[in-house]
């Protein structure tokens, strides 16, 4: 398996994400997304993880189950929100074992709870303690995330929000961000980091918008503004599915470019166990796999 720091520092890569399914159904659909983009041949693939270790098992046995049986490297993202720190030792140690190299370290969002029952514990906070935890641990390469438009509870504090993405990189080994719409965005926090001393690569998430419904959901998640000429354009067209998918893919192809031109160190494609769009925006930049 292959360190990512090391992927990066040898060019651009390029790497989709999924998430671990619900259902019978959902779990074809994975196998069916993978089957379909492992051609491509993605320097990585990622696999999330369910807010207080709701998919604990899941995206162990996916992440596993990838580099056992694909070409392809997986990396395994683990959130420190509902677990003590025993649990995931126990998690990162159970990795280590299993050969897996490459960690997403992330706070994740406090765990759903039924009306009076108790969250379960968190021993750690904030991604940097996972960093710090993981560590020692073993010979991981380790990745955290990073938000272009700040991060949803930083309040508008930017320079605040600057200052501890800073100090969760210098920690890390490469950052994966938040979707985003406008390459300023991620340029403009590359420039804060470059100003803070940070030169760790960050790699540039990419959501294709394909149904006009995801829009309001998908920004507000993600704290991502949606820009009003791409929700009027689609807005316009919302009862075409056909031509909303289009514009997505035309307007995710286009946000690619521009961040390649502008030098971003690879493109990480958030593929919702999907992989049309991801392969249209791979043929349509001319990208190795789709010959
Ligand atoms: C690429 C990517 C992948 C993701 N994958 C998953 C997933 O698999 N599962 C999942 O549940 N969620 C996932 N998320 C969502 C993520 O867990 C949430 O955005 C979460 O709210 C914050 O995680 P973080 O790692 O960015 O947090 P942190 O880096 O800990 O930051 C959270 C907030 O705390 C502030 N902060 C950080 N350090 C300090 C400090 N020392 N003192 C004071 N304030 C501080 C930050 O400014 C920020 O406002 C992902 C996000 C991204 C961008």
């Amino acid at each position: 398996m292959a360190h990512i720091s090391d992927l990066l520092a040898g060019g651009r890569t390029y790497s989709f994400e999924f998430f671990p399914p619900r259902t019978d159904e959902a779990e074809r659909q994975l196998e069916k997304a993978l089957h379909e983009l492992e051609p491509l041949g993605p320097s990585f693939v990622s696999v999330t993880y369910g807010a207080g270790g709701s998919t604990r098992e899941r995206t162990r046995d996916i992440v596993l189950r990838i580099n056992r049986d694909t070409s392809m490297t997986a990396m395994a993202h683990l959130t420190c929100a509902g677990h003590t720190r025993a649990e995931l030792t126990d998690i990162v140690t159970g990795y280590r074992d299993n050969g897996v190299e490459n960690i997403l370290a992330l706070a994740g969002d406090p765990p759903m709870v039924a009306d009076g029952a108790a969250a379960p514990p968190s021993d750690l906070r904030y991604a940097s303690e996972l960093v710090d935890l993981i560590r020692p641990l073993g010979q991981f390469c380790i990745g955290v995330a990073a938000h272009p438009e700040l991060h949803p509870r930083s309040a508008g504090d930017r320079a605040a929000d600057r200052d501890n993405l800073a100090a969760k990189l210098r920690l890390a080994d490469f950052g994966v961000t938040q979707f985003f719409f406008r390459a300023a965005d991620y340029l403009a926090m590359m420039d804060d980091l470059a100003s803070r001393g940070v030169d760790r690569p960050v790699i540039p998430g990419i959501m294709p918008v394909t149904n006009a419904g995801q829009i309001q959901r998908f920004a507000q998640m993600a704290g991502a503004a949606f820009p009003a000429d791409l929700a009027a354009r689609i807005g316009a067209v919302e009862d075409q599915p056909d031509e909303v998918r289009r514009i997505g893919v035309e307007v995710a192809t286009q946000l690619c470019r521009d961040l390649l031109d502008a030098g971003a160190p690879g493109l990480h494609f958030y593929t919702l166990n999907r992989s049309p769009a991801t392969r249209e925006i791979y043929a349509n930049l001319g990208l190795p796999g789709t010959a």
